[in-house]
């Protein structure tokens, strides 16, 4: 195994904020209902079981081998409450809810063995598909089935990640805690039985010596120690620092023959084969300064979000964010479910305070690049809520968005073509569709200018405008069209 250091131009280190979790698992307990959202009205036809239907964990509820991804499979075991459209948000959602009859046993997968040697990658694709567990990841593990937009044997690069380089992280030690470093290496050669043509990377933080130490195996061919700057671990940045191909933010690592897994679809992978453990629950990080109680959580998938922060709040108005404070999605309607893209429930104080002439205040408690704030002479935690710490106003010429684009773009330069609705040929040479989306750019702004709004504006109209297709944009970047 070779060990080589690695990073990216640009970037910045998220340190010093209030929220962190305690690197302790716990348990929410069985959920008193689940529900699996289906992808369309279309797709209620196709369960696999009816109102009244008494289900058992791992059955499975929904297949249709014609989308992409793995089948809906039962997290709890109870009875099929209702199967119909369900409102949230104003739009209707079909949705498969089962009440569970408060019992913890699960149905085994088939083709599960003791001897993982004696199985060849057909015998794990099946496993791995009929556990729910193929469709993890960014572009999913690729199987005989319709799992991922590319084929097993055409993966080059094989990286498993744990960068820690968002605002905050899951503890490495947690999950590895919950199994063990052996159960990660048999997950480990059991993928790389699947994708026998993959140069296999392990991405870790190079701050986290222990780990490095702990997860040094000659199963990898290269232990990249990248610095935990922020985007580093969105996959498009990952992929090009592990391996030098550029993923242009319309793109994912799948274009350049590459698969992005974290260490605990790793362990799933693990569980599924050699346990028979379908994909029933995850531990999800719970951070933020909005939860009172910030931990670890071993969540059945299907929960919904209420039930998961229920007695964790610190009784204020929050907003709830999937996986990043910088790229994740807001929760919209708590009574939604918990996907299995899931890994990082965030909690922050919905921001209401009108913030006018912010930087004539110390800030003893604010976050500010420029090191203008009080905060970088006395470190106290840096509060985290949703304000926008100021208003709008003219560029300062500051430099912030170009000094830490990791695409190496001009933000500031961009967005003023896309305002003067300047959409054409010149804002492509600018290398606009180099643009990752990671809004590190926006928060940098001294300006409180939205950049990477207007990066995605550009970015559409020119697809819109027949200025690029996704195909030639792959051509350009010397990448590969996946189905
Ligand atoms: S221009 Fe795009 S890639 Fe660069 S910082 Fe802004 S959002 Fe990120
Ligand atoms: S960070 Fe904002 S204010 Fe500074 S140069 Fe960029 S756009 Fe202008």
């Amino acid at each position: 195994m070779e060990t080589k250091k690695k990073t990216f131009k640009g970037g910045f280190v998220f340190k010093g904020f209030q929220g962190y979790p305690l690197a302790v698992v716990e348990s929410i307990g069985l959920p008193e209902t689940v529900m699996y959202p289906l992808l369309d009205t279309k797709s209620l036809n196709e369960a696999l079981v009816s109102k009244g239907d008494t289900v058992k964990a791992g059955q499975l509820l929904w297949q249709n081998d014609d989308v992409m991804g793995s089948p809906v499979i039962a997290t709890i075991n109870g009875t099929v409450k209702s199967i119909k459209p369900t409102m949230w948000e104003g739009s209707k959602v079909p949705v498969i809810t089962v009440e569970s009859d408060g019992t913890e046993k699960w149905t085994p997968v088939k083709g599960v063995t003791e001897d993982l040697d004696s199985l060849d990658a057909a015998d794990i694709e099946e496993t791995l598909y009929f556990a729910g567990v193929a469709s993890s990841g960014r572009d999913g593990i690729p199987t005989r089935f319709n799992t991922s937009p590319i084929k097993s044997e055409e993966v080059q690069h094989l990286i498993v990640k744990h960068c820690e380089s968002d605002v905050y992280n899951t503890d490495l030690s947690v999950l590895l805690r919950e199994n063990t470093l052996e159960d990660f290496f048999d997950g480990l050669s059991l993928l790389k039985k699947i994708m026998p043509n993959a140069r296999v990377y392990m991405a870790m933080n190079r701050k986290n010596p222990p780990w490095i130490k702990e997860l040094s195996s000659d199963l990898f061919d290269e232990m990249v120690l990248v610095t935990p700057k922020y985007p580093q671990g969105q996959d498009e940045i990952l992929t090009e620092t592990v391996t030098g191909m550029k993923i242009p933010g319309e793109c994912t690592p799948a274009n350049a023959s590459a698969i992005v897994l974290d260490v605990q679809t790793v362990l799933h992978v693990y569980d599924a084969v050699k346990t028979g453990k379908p994909l029933l629950e995850k531990i999800i990080t719970m951070a933020g300064p909005g939860f009172s109680n910030r931990s670890h959580v071993k969540v059945r998938i299907g929960t919904s979000f209420d039930q998961i922060v229920k007695g964790r709040t610190a009784g204020k108005e929050n907003r709830y964010i999937i996986n990043s404070t910088m790229t994740g999605s807001a929760v919209s309607d708590m009574a939604k479910p918990l996907e299995s893209d899931c890994n990082i429930l965030i909690a922050l104080e919905e921001g209401r305070v009108g913030e006018i002439m912010l930087w004539t205040k110390p800030g003893f408690r604010k976050h500010s690049i420029m090191n203008t704030m009080a905060n970088a002479i006395f470190p106290l935690a840096k509060i985290n809520n949703t304000n926008m710490n100021g208003e709008e106003r003219a560029c300062l010429s500051c430099g912030n968005c170009y000094n830490v684009c990791p695409s190496g773009l001009y933000p500031t330069q961009l967005f003023k073509y896309v305002e003067r609705d300047k959409v054409d040929e010149t804002v492509m040479r600018y290398g606009i569709f180099k643009c990752i989306d990671c809004n590190l750019c926006t928060y940098v702004c001294t300006a409180k200018i939205p950049l990477s709004d207007f990066m995605k504006e550009g970015k559409a109209r020119l697809i819109k405008d027949g200025y690029a297709s996704k195909k030639e944009i792959l051509t350009s970047y010397g990448l590969k069209e996946t189905e």
